[in-house]
């Protein structure tokens, strides 16, 4: 007697294309153009700390995966 493996059928409330519409993003949303990542983080360059707090200083917006490869990459 041999054995067959049946593929599961698709259930017909998860359509092959959901994952993609699942993956779409708001167009306000940040995502890195080098590496489609949405991982970001801000640095302050030059500001001054006064009572423990940072005062001043340029902001920008870095891309995690970018930067964890040594690439720094400024999203905003
Ligand atoms: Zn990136």
């Amino acid at each position: 007697m041999t054995l067959h493996l049946i593929p599961p059928a698709p259930k017909p409330d998860d359509p092959p294309n959901s994952r993609a519409k699942r993956a779409s993003k708001p167009a306000d949303m940040v995502q890195c153009p080098r590496c489609g990542g949405r991982e970001v983080m801000e640095t302050v360059i030059g500001a001054m700390i006064q009572a423990r707090k940072l005062k001043g200083g340029t902001r920008q917006i870095i891309c995690v995966g970018c930067m964890m490869k040594g690439e720094r990459v400024v999203l905003g």
